[in-house]
């Protein structure tokens, strides 16, 4: 994927997330978007390193020991990558939906390695990884909160740096089980 393409979705995802906090006073907030039956099927980018794999194994286990709704098994639809590209996201969520509705079709996941604060954190990254499947599912970021999808890894009130979380919590659960 074209650089210039990551950081319009990124963008477009930031415009989404502001609306959502915007307009809800939950814990949570949702993109609106959604797989169908609650099927997501992820693998790896043919080239990825080690430490990539295991964190994202890592991460999506914390989401399957909780009692959610969806189902996370493996298969083409998520494929999980890295990339080392100078600039602030340290995780990206880039979504694709069938013509006409907000039904995933295929979704990429990359965790960014030039991001070297949170690449070389076992906990920061396995946060970020959780984070981004929250998107993944359909959740979308929420600010400041002590919550998985809190959309800073770093800095005041933020999901590691602050809150050192490294599993979803209960609102992160509830706004996934309120999508399946
Ligand atoms: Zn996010």
């Amino acid at each position: 994927m074209k650089i210039s393409k990551v950081v319009m979705v990124s963008m477009i995802v930031g415009i989404i997330s502001f609306c959502g906090v915007a307009n809800s006073a939950k814990a949570y907030s949702l993109t609106g978007a959604w797989w169908n039956k609650g099927k997501i099927e992820w693998r790896y980018e043919n080239y990825i390193s080690y430490r990539a794999k295991q964190m994202y194994v890592e991460g999506i286990n914390e989401w399957k020991k909780k009692s959610i709704d969806a189902k996370i098994s493996s298969g083409n639809k998520v494929v999980c990558g890295e990339r080392n590209i100078n600039d602030t996201w340290d995780g990206l969520t880039c979504p694709e939906y069938k013509t006409g509705s907000l039904e995933f079709k295929s979704q990429n996941v990359f965790l960014n390695k030039c991001k070297k604060q949170t690449w070389s954190s076992d906990g920061a990254l396995k946060s970020v990884v959780i984070h981004e499947f929250g998107h993944v599912f359909g959740l979308a970021d929420t600010s400041k909160t002590k919550n998985i999808m809190n959309g800073s890894t770093w800095g005041t009130k933020s999901r590691y740096g602050t809150y050192k979380l490294t599993t979803p919590q209960k609102d992160d659960i509830s706004g996934v089980n309120k999508i399946y």
